[in-house]
């Protein structure tokens, strides 16, 4: 009666509702992750990504041990080498959790005919990384929102589930079974390099279960009080990190809310409840760009909004070089993009920073700037990313037409005292703060310090790309 838990990213085994659900039909439940040449392949996958998804690996093996049972490992497309797994096993069933990813939606869709060929059960529609399916929140007219602050009232106004048990007592497989396995294609977990892929610095978040619950109480018990106010300063450690674990499903989301709810219940003023509730709406955009994708799987490939369909950008190679490398002569925007290379994560305002200047003031489409993201990021995710650079290009669901970010005031806004710039441009370290800031630095100056000259003019680029908006529109 043995069934087959396909672990994708819900690398965890608290809180794992289709886990949960495949424990309470039988005892004998072993996990399997399938390392997919189809995803591991792809020119776009971080180094960095790679490593703290086999770290959260290593650790799901041994919870998998100490509750019993065990995780298996295969390689291959996963349409053939899932069923070829259960069936070598006897499987009953093959439980997974679903996903909004258009490649995910179709695997998982030749996934089930090949298990019904076989007369294998598999567990329906169940969204465990998301609080609320997507069917679950659409407009008065059933349609599926494309603007936030509509989809948050009716979202936050739901009842959400509580956390569910774990995998117990488990019952492992025999050697007998071990051995099917094998020749079914189950290997030792390899490493990060044994797969090509080479991070040398240090993890700056610490994959796996115990080290996401761990963030999480110490973010919802200190932080998050003070979040609306320090969330937008990036030298200042104030947003919760846990990206990477909501993206791999280190953690279990209901397991986020129930912290979030409780951190409620202690906090003793108007001003902590509204940090609290700042953070609930980050996770509610979380769902808003997953629901999105899911509901317009198109999003993936261009531009939501008509506007910026066929919109003409420069797609200069040497100035999109220059973002990558973070010599763009703009201070702020560069101090972002070695942030990101160095450390394969970004505080968001940043984000926000270096997109906008990518598209509107070097004029280059955003999905080069996606697809760089994507390939450097700890937390990258299809979803998310692709919501905050549709959002940064004003080419996605965002109800204000265009907005342009000043790298200077955005400087000066958030980075007040010049603390994140000199940590990341140590070249500038000597600047006077007000000059660092405005990026008012004199043509000497900067060749002094090894530093470039701004290799775009804001003002003039901003201009140019209203007029091509304006003539786009019309
Ligand atoms: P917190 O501020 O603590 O937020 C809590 C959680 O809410 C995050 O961990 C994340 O899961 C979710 N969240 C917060 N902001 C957003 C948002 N704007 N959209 C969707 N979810 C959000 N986030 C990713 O997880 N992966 C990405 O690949 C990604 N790419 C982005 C690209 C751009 C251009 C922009 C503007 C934003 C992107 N974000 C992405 C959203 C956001 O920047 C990160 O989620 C956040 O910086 C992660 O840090 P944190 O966990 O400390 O966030």
């Amino acid at each position: 009666d043995l069934i087959l838990f396909w672990h994708r990213r819900d690398l965890r085994i608290s809180d794992n509702t289709g886990l949960a659900a495949a424990r309470s039909q039988s005892q004998k439940v072993v996990g399997v992750f399938c390392l997919d040449p189809n995803i591991l392949e792809r020119d776009d996958v971080a180094a960095v990504r790679v490593t703290y998804m086999i770290g959260c690996l290593q650790q799901l093996q041994q919870r998998y041990a100490e509750a019993g049972s065990q995780l298996l490992i295969i390689q291959g497309n996963p349409t053939q080498a899932i069923p070829k797994l259960a069936t070598a096993l006897n499987a009953r069933a093959v439980f997974w959790n679903w996903d909004v990813e258009p490649y995910s939606q179709e695997r998982d869709r030749t996934v089930i005919e090949s298990l019904q060929e076989k007369g294998i059960a598999f567990l329906e529609k169940n969204w465990d990384q998301l609080l609320h399916a997507p069917e679950d929140i659409v407009t008065g007219a059933n349609q599926p929102y494309t603007v936030y602050s509509p989809f948050w009232r009716n979202w936050s106004s739901k009842p959400k589930a509580e956390p569910v048990a774990t995998l117990q007592d488990a019952i492992a497989l025999t050697a007998a079974e071990q051995e099917q396995a094998k020749q079914a294609g189950a290997i030792p977990l390899p490493t990060a390099k044994d797969l090509g892929f080479n991070w040398e610095n240090e993890l700056v978040i610490a994959p796996g279960e115990a080290a996401a619950q761990e963030r999480l109480e110490e973010f919802t018990q200190n932080a998050i009080n003070e979040y609306k106010e320090q969330r937008n300063f990036p030298a200042v450690n104030g947003t919760s990190q846990l990206s990477a674990a909501l993206k791999f499903g280190a953690i279990g989301i209901r397991t986020v809310w129930k912290a979030t709810k409780e951190a409620l219940e202690n906090s003793r003023s108007d001003e902590v409840e509204t940090s609290i509730v700042g953070w609930q709406q980050e996770l509610a955009w979380r769902e808003f760009y997953q629901h999105a994708l899911y509901n317009f799987p198109e999003l993936a490939i261009g531009a939501y909004r008509e506007t910026f369909k066929n919109f003409p950008y420069d797609n200069n190679e040497e100035h999109f070089q220059a973002w990558c490398e973070g010599r763009t002569g703009y201070p702020i925007v560069d101090a972002a993009m070695r942030q990101m290379n160095e450390l394969g994560w970004m505080h968001n305002r940043c984000r926000m920073i270096v997109a906008s200047f990518l598209t509107k003031d070097l004029l280059i489409d955003p999905r080069l700037g996606e697809k760089y993201f994507y390939q450097r990021l700890i937390d990258g995710d299809i979803s998310a990313n692709n919501g905050g650079w549709q959002w940064s290009a004003s080419s996605g669901m965002d109800p204000k037409p265009v907005r342009i970010f000043n790298p200077a005031s955005q400087a000066q806004k958030f980075d007040p005292e010049g603390e994140y710039i000199r940590e990341w441009l140590p070249e500038l370290r000597s600047v006077d703060t007000e000059f660092l800031i405005s990026g008012n630095i004199s043509a000497e100056e900067r060749d002094a310090l090894g530093y470039p000259m701004p290799i775009v003019d804001h003002k003039k680029q901003q201009r140019i790309f209203k007029e091509r908006y304006q003539q786009q529109k019309s």
